[in-house]
Formats: C-alpha cells, sequence, structure tokens
C-alpha cells in the first residue's frame, strides 16, 4: 500500500497515530537538523517535519521539489496551527520516507501565486494542472458534468454518441477536414455539432436524447473560444418550445442546486428578442442591473418628438439615436465625460463621439450640443429618457446595428463602473422569438441565423409556404417578406453570457427544401449536403426540437471566470495552438503520399 491516507484528510482526531502519505514535495523549508516539508496530492497538503536529531536515519538532502515521496509517521498536534487549511491542526513526524521519483526543478512554482506566465504554463499543464486553483476548476467541472447526466437520466434522457468523422458541410463555421487515406481525394469533417445526428434519433424514435460532447469549429479565434469544446447536447421528440424551455429551466436550476448550493428560486425571465436589443442593444442581456436604453430615433424616425426640427445636424443625418441614463452621473468632471468620450472612439466601439446631457440637482440642464436646443428641449429630452434630477443622459448616435452594439458596450461598462456586475449575482433570462433570417456581413450572404434546420413560429409558417422568392436574392434585407419571419429559436443568458441555444425544428420535407432554397441552395445541393435529412423526414419524423449547452462557459461562469480555458483540462492558446504538444504540426512525406496530398510549398 502506498499510503494510508490523503494528504487533505488527517485532523486532531488521527492524533498519535501512525499513517503513510504520498505525495509531491511543495516546498522544504529547513532550519538547522529541523526540516518542514509540505506533502501535496489532490486532496490537500500535510505539513512533514523530519527530525533529524531524533531520527538519526533521515537524510533529507536529496529532496527538491515536486519530488514525489512516501512518508511515515506519527500525526503530532501542532503548536502553531494554520487554520487556513484542514490539515493546519497536526503535522506528520516523519520516521521513514521513500523517494518514489525525482523531479527536475519545475519551470515555474506550483503554489496558488505561481510566478509563471501564460505560455510557460500552457506549455507545462501538467505542471500547472497541479495548483490548487485549477484542480478546483476541474472538480467544479466533474460537478457539472455529474448534475447534468443525474437530472438527464432522471428525466428519461439517453446518452448516445454520435460520430466524430462525418461529411463537411460547412454552414456556420469552418469545418476542421480530416483526409480519409482508404478513400484517396476525400475527406471527413469534424462535427461543428451533433445536429443532424440527434434530429436523426428523433426520427429513430429515442425520444429524448442527450450528450455531453465535443464540436470542433475552425474559427478566427475572438476572445476566449476554442477550436474543440464542449456542449451539452440534447434532443425531444413530441415537443413545443414551451416544452423545451420548461424542461431546460430544471437542468440549470439543479445544477446551481449540486453545484453552487443556490436555490434559483423565481422563473427564469423571458424576453422576446426584439424587446431585448430594444432595451439592451443585444440579444444576450445582462439583467442583473437596469440602465435600460432609451430610443430616441430609430431607422431614421424620431421616437422622440423633441428631436424634430432642430438644426442638429449629427442627430439629423444618424440613422439611430440611444441614450442611457446614468443616476447621478450629473457631477461628472470634465476629465471622467473626456474619458467616456475617448472610450467609445476605441477601434472596438468604433464611434465617432458621445453626447451628452447633464441635469443637475439644481434641475439645471447642460449638454454637449447645447448651441441647437433650449434649455426647455433640453429638459423635454431628459423627461423623455426619464431623467431624475443629478442624473447623466449618455448619447450615441449612428448606423442602427453599430450604434446598439456600441451603446450595449457602454451599458456594460457603466453597469462595471457602478459596481452593479456583481459576481455572485447570477441571472438567468431566456431569449425567444429570434429572426429565422440574418445577414452575415463578414461572409456578405443572408443565413440562417440559428442554422438551417430551425422552424419558423407556427404563425409564420404560411408566409414561407406561400413564397418563392430566395432571401439570398434581397437587396434590402429590410424590404424582404422573409424579413420579419421569426424563428422558433430560443437562447438562455446568464449576465450577460449566451450558455445555450436551440430551436424547434423543421421535420417535414417540403419546408425543409423551403428553407434550404430561401437560403440560395439548388436542389442539388441539398441533396449533396443533406439528401440523408430530407430522406429522413419522409419516413415519418416526428415534430422535435432541442438545445445545446456551452459547457465550458457554464462551468467559467459558475466559477467566476470569464475565461473557458481555465476550465479546461488542456486548452489551445489564442493562436489555436496547443503549446504543450506542439500542434498542430507537419507531418511527415510518407504520411503526406498515404493520403495523395501534395503541400503547395509557396503556401508555406
Ligand atoms: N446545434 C445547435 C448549436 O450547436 C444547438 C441546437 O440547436 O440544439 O448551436
Amino acid at each position: 500500500m502506498y499510503r494510508t491516507h490523503t494528504c487533505g484528510e488527517l485532523n486532531l482526531s488521527h492524533n498519535h497515530k501512525q499513517v503513510t502519505l504520498a505525495g509531491w514535495v511543495q516546498t522544504v523549508r529547513k532550519f538547522g537538523a529541523i526540516t518542514f516539508v509540505d506533502l501535496r496530492d489532490r486532496y490537500g497538503i500535510t505539513q512533514l517535519l523530519f527530525n533529524e536529531e531524533l531520527t538519526k536515519t533521515l537524510d533529507i538532502n536529496p529532496l527538491g521539489r515536486e519530488f514525489v515521496i512516501q512518508a511515515t509517521g506519527k500525526v503530532s498536534e501542532r503548536t502553531n496551527k494554520n487554520t487556513k487549511i484542514p490539515t493546519g491542526a497536526i503535522e506528520l513526524l516523519v520516521s521513514s520516507f521513500t523517494i518514489l521519483n525525482k523531479s527536475l526543478v519545475p519551470p515555474f512554482t506550483i503554489q496558488d501565486d505561481t510566478d509563471g506566465g501564460d505560455e510557460l504554463r500552457m506549455k507545462y499543464r501538467f505542471l500547472d494542472l497541479r495548483r490548487s486553483e485549477l484542480k478546483k476548476n476541474m472538480e467544479l467541472r466533474y460537478a457539472v458534468n455529474r448534475a447534468t447526466r443525474n437530472y438527464l437520466h432522471q428525466q428519461n434522457f439517453w446518452d448516445i454518441e454520435t460520430p466524430f468523422l462525418i461529411k463537411s458541410t460547412p454552414e456556420g463555421a469552418r469545418d476542421f477536414v480530416v483526409p480519409s487515406r482508404m478513400n484517396a481525394g476525400e475527406f471527413y469533417a469534424l462535427p461543428q455539432s451533433p445536429q443532424t445526428f440527434k434530429q436523426l434519433l428523433m426520427v429513430s424514435g429515442f425520444d429524448r436524447y442527450f450528450q455531453i460532447v465535443k464540436c470542433f469549429r475552425d474559427e478566427d479565434l475572438r476572445a476566449d473560444r476554442q477550436p474543440e469544446f464542449t456542449q451539452i447536447d440534447c434532443e425531444m421528440a413530441f415537443v413545443q418550445q414551451e416544452d423545451i424551455l420548461q424542461m431546460f429551466e430544471g437542468l440549470i436550476k439543479y445544477i446551481f442546486k449540486e453545484v453552487k448550493k443556490i436555490d434559483y428560486a423565481e422563473p427564469i425571465e423571458r424576453i422576446s428578442w426584439s424587446d431585448s436589443v430594444w432595451n439592451y442593444g443585444n440579444d444576450k442581456p445582462d439583467t442583473r442591473f437596469g440602465l435600460k436604453l432609451k430610443n430616441l430615433k430609430v431607422r431614421g424616425e424620431n421616437v422622440c418628438p423633441e428631436l424634430e426640427g432642430k438644426n442638429f445636424g449629427v442627430f439629423n443625418t444618424a440613422e439611430t439615436i440611444l441614450a442611457i441614463c446614468i443616476p447621478d452621473g450629473a457631477d461628472y468632471s470634465r476629465k471622467q465625460t473626456d474619458e467616456l468620450i475617448e472610450w467609445v472612439k476605441r477601434p472596438q466601439i468604433g464611434m465617432s463621439g458621445l453626447a451628452f446631457i447633464k441635469k443637475g440637482k439644481d434641475e439645471t440642464v447642460k449638454s454637449s450640443f447645447d448651441k441647437f436646443f433650449t434649455e426647455q428641449e433640453l429638459h423635454s429630452v431628459a423627461n423623455y429618457c426619464s431623467a431624475s434630477s443629478g442624473d447623466l443622459i449618455l448619447i450615441l448616435c449612428g448606423a442602427e446595428e453599430k450604434t446598439r452594439k456600441a451603446i450595449s458596450e457602454l451599458r456594460l461598462k457603466m453597469g462595471e463602473q457602478l459596481g452593479l456586475r456583481n459576481k455572485n449575482e447570477y441571472k438567468l433570462v431566456w431569449v425567444y422569438d429570434f429572426p429565422l433570417f440574418e445577414y452575415d456581413e463578414e461572409g456578405n450572404r443572408w443565413v440562417a441565423r440559428h442554422h438551417p434546420f430551425t422552424a419558423p413560429k407556427p404563425s409564420d409558417i404560411s408566409k414561407m409556404i406561400n413564397n418563392d422568392s430566395k432571401i439570398s436574392d434581397a437587396a434590402n434585407y429590410l424590404n424582404h417578406p422573409y424579413a420579419d419571419i421569426k424563428a422558433n429559436a430560443y437562447d438562455m443568458v446568464l449576465n450577460g453570457n449566451e450558455i445555450g441555444g436551440g430551436s424547434i425544428r423543421i421535420h417535414q420535407r417540403a419546408l425543409q427544401e423551403k428553407m434550404f432554397a430561401a437560403l440560395g441552395m439548388d436542389e442539388e445541393e441539398q441533396t449533396h449536403k443533406f439528401g440523408f435529412l430530407l430522406g429522413a423526414f419522409e419516413y415519418g419524423a416526428p415534430p422535435h426540437g432541442g438545445i445545446a449547452f456551452g459547457f465550458d462557459r457554464i462551468c467559467a461562469l459558475l466559477g467566476g471566470s470569464e475565461s473557458i480555458r481555465d476550465y479546461i483540462a488542456f486548452p489551445k492558446n489564442n493562436a489555436g495552438r496547443d503549446v504543450m504538444l506542439d500542434a498542430p504540426s507537419t507531418i511527415d512525406e510518407k504520411q503526406l503520399h498515404e493520403l495523395q496530398i501534395k503541400l503547395d510549398s509557396k503556401k508555406i
């Protein structure tokens, strides 16, 4: 037996007992003949005391940091107790020890406050994972995993695996592809999600499916994305939106209870997509705080009547004018407002300026555009914004999407600044009634906002069935008859982060073909890419729907972190590299030859 106890287990109840521990040497502190060693394992740290005077056979000189040792001795009450750790009342008086394995000097200290930089710790991730912080993260991840499985098992879901080597049908992101040696010149793709498989499982009659599964997306890695990440992927047959919302409201509340001991008692708030965009500027509102937007002008129409007929060119030419009201902000100094102006001008926000109105405690109003408005008119605008005395109104204007995005960022910044985004507070929201289609600026084309398997809202289906137009041909989205079609889709948002999303699916061939056609896919392409699914829909596909949650993201948020990387055992860096494995890497000529792949040397 290597050990009788773990390093996190011993306390005063074990006093005078003979025990054996095994673990890693975290620190060695030598005081003459006495040496203290902190011995670490997954469970904790125990102080070992080596007294070379008392036990002449001990020679601790060869011990170094991260050596793996086994130590035997008596548990003894400490005079100087450490109340910070569970084993802090005792120490082990070592009578004998064995070095099980030596260690090189680690490249950084393996303690809570490590001295290692990010890249170095990524390279030696196996050492970084010895630190208690990362261990706690992994423990939390496992707790979320366990809670998810328990709940879904209780609800009669089956965990069914789906393949990783599938057909490339790039829709949203780019696929990772895998060359096939046995079918030279042909490629598999790694799934961006098991979407079509879980739908096929419903056609097969499995009724309730889930999987905690890896998904792969070859995207440029924006902040805190990983090329491979984990989803809690779920699908149910014979359901409507309401059934799904209730089932997964149950799941997330169960996770909160099991993992965080939090009773999320109130029903999860529900906000329609358009209300969310109108009030918060985006579709993932952080509802821990108010600071809701005031819509003064929207898509060229003045909503606030006081803006009408003024001589202020900036407002007159803007498509959209939006404001937020900062309580007690009227006494912001010139420096503070200047800082905000600089902030909105940063390239990430990209606005050309910020206007403001200060409504003083003494009822005076001042603004950054006094020249164009009388005091009375400014009062009216401030009233329109429901400003109280002492408030500061921040105003952004410009093109619709950009201005909304900017003000939603400004709202978050102000929320942060005012201490309204409490890390220990959790606010969940369902956002529903998304548009079915959206314009993808990057790809310069119309796409399904969720994915092309999402059903339109039942009341909107007739708009599609009775129309042959392709949204892909629309010069102006807003004028297209499909523009206001709503999807039977929903997202779950936690503290301003999308943590899950799903939809009721199309389950009839005719409507699915219509959807593909609307996206500009001709019959041949439909058959080539999705013939299997269209075919399956002809063999009694039940009505069905589902959802997928970002597992890594949920773990990070419950752990109080913004970074999913800290909750993945072996993550990639910002450039999509595994710096520990040094992957991706080149492969040798023989492998390339077998795959019949020639590299373009000019491009490498
Ligand atoms: N497959 C979808 C996704 O990964 C989720 C879903 O519709 O269930 O976003």
